[in-house]
């Protein structure tokens, strides 16, 4: 079988300072490396001009490829291959992340023309197909346990589907999804996949996946059914390599419009959570996209602009607040380990973590501050922004989502001045938070939002730049399905109840 050609990049952990690293293979499969960290890579490949004005030429899945092979992950091209055939699910195979412009000088990345209408698709719908191709080839069963604030579950459990070798628990926070999020879970029918609410919010359901991963006795019962432990949520490297190559595609994009000339800026704004979207596009920046500012926006929940304003990561005084953005709710960013990895060393990451782990915080250096503000900015919008934002943007004729008008208000607040040519990522598709979108539009007290379902078809009477809202018949359709998985669990149940799960299947 065909590998790609060159020396082989292993990963290696976030925590530690001997360089053993491991396959990519294994990263994916075994996503917790030792002492807790995280798969890194041990060095990116460079990216001149001459190879930015190739990719061109490039269709996306060739771009991946092309990527693939620089950074050296060693694997079979048909592999890749068949897992990049995944895009063709997307609204348009030759360009499945589109970007167009808002305003003059700043555009946006439409991430969400997958499957379940979220960015989470751009990198879960082939990472799927590439977990199950290695379980295949090893002839070994794996149960992937997945946490969701409610985009990464609908599209984890779409890409594993009837996959072989595969079994998946999705766990999400009740009542903490929207209804559309909650349905393309719950209507999800294939053996192989098995979702249940949690009574909690996304840490919760984050820390009870991190300790069933943790849990030997857990572990001991699976290997006794000859079932290894896999995850993935954002944390696996495998779903990081995709985050990377879709702020490539859109620097290039803005090429061939003439948007953007050779070598010049771009800075990109994120609305971040877990931290993994802009960890792409902060490799990209390393690997020599030339990228202006990283820009971290989030919502009330604002640790990120707080610890890169000021160094301190602090938890200590604060609580997950429910805001109009859910998939930012979330107060443990996991991939702003490998930032710390990637400035700072092992060693000093390490420290770190296990400060955070003790005490619940950690301080920064002011020499180490500067450093990591070489890169990134923040900066935060509340809800009653993002309802402007929504509402501002749809005046100039765009429907977007609360975490993309996050991302807006975000390039307002800072300005073109500061940050040049511009690119939000779109993280997801309006339909999936309809009811704040239509509150947002139609100025209606969010208290007295409407259903979901009754919120689409309100957004459906509009029209935008003289066409009528078009809703996703997969989003439509969802209406009238059955919810297959109904089960609300306490974490301290959960165990018990997959492993019955698993005898029963
Ligand atoms: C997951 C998600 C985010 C946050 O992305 P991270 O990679 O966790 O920072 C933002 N917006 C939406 C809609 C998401 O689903």
């Amino acid at each position: 079988m065909s590998k790609d050609s060159g020396r082989q990049n292993l990963l290696v952990s976030t925590r530690s300072e001997d360089a053993v690293g491991v396959s990519f293979e294994e990263a994916i499969l075994q996503p917790v490396a030792k002492e807790g960290g995280l798969y890194t890579f041990q060095s990116l490949p460079t990216l001149n001009k001459d190879d930015i004005a190739r990719f061109e030429r490039l269709s996306y899945s060739e771009l991946c490829e092309d990527i693939f092979a620089r950074l050296g992950l060693g694997l079979d091209t048909h592999i890749l291959k068949e897992a990049l055939q995944s895009y063709e699910s997307f609204d348009d195979i030759t360009n499945p992340a589109p970007v167009k412009k808002i305003d003059s000088d700043l555009f946006i990345l439409e991430l969400f023309h997958g499957p379940t209408r979220a960015f989470k698709d751009m990198a879960l719908q082939p990472f799927g197909k590439l977990l199950s191709s290695f379980a295949k080839q090893k002839h070994q069963d794996y149960l992937i346990l997945t946490a969701t604030s409610g985009d990464t579950g609908p599209a984890a459990l779409e890409s594993f589907a009837h996959k072989e070798n595969i079994r998946v628990v999705c766990l999400y926070p009740q009542g903490g999804t929207s209804d559309v999020q909650r349905l393309q879970m719950t209507t999800q029918n294939a053996h192989n996949l098995k979702v249940l609410g949690i009574e909690g919010d996304f840490d919760d359901a984050q820390s009870a996946l991190k300790s069933l991963l943790a849990d030997s006795a857990f572990n001991d019962a699976l290997a006794q059914r000859k079932i290894a432990l896999s995850a993935a949520n954002s944390v696996n490297i495998g779903r990081i390599v995709f985050q990377i190559i879709y702020h490539i595609w859109a620097y290039v994009s803005l090429i061939k419009t003439h948007s953007l000339s050779y070598g010049e800026k771009l800075s990109i704004i994120v609305p971040s959570g877990n931290f993994g979207n802009i960890l792409g596009a902060f490799y990209a920046k390393k690997m020599g996209l030339p990228i202006g500012r990283l820009v971290v926006a989030s919502n009330p929940n604002h640790i990120l602009t707080d610890f890169i304003t000021s160094g301190v990561y602090d938890i200590t005084q604060r609580s997950l607040i429910k805001s109009f953005s859910p998939a930012m709710d979330i107060l443990k960013s996991s991939n702003v380990e490998r930032v710390l990895f990637d400035l700072y060393g092992a060693k000093r990451t390490k420290e770190l973590m296990q400060s955070l782990e003790k005490t619940r915080r950690y301080a920064l250096t002011s020499s180490e501050l500067a450093l990591l503000q070489e890169h990134f900015d923040a900066f935060f919008c509340d809800d009653e922004k993002c309802l402007q934002s929504i509402a501002a943007a749809f005046e100039k004729g765009h429907l977007i989502d609360p975490h993309t008008a996050v991302g807006y208000y975000v390039a307002q607040v800072l300005g073109r001045e500061k940050l040049g040519k511009c690119v939000i990522a779109s993280t997801a598709e309006w339909s999936k938070f309809a009811p704040i979108v239509e509150s947002a539009i139609s100025s209606r007290d969010t208290h007295q939002a409407l259903v979901d379902k009754e919120a689409i078809k309100a957004i459906s009477q509009y029209q935008i730049q003289g066409q009528n809202v078009c809703i996703t018949q997969s989003i439509e359709n969802l209406f009238s399905k059955t919810e297959v998985h109904r089960e609300i669990l306490k974490t301290s149940q959960l165990k018990e109840n997959i492993l019955h799960w698993l005898d029963e299947a």
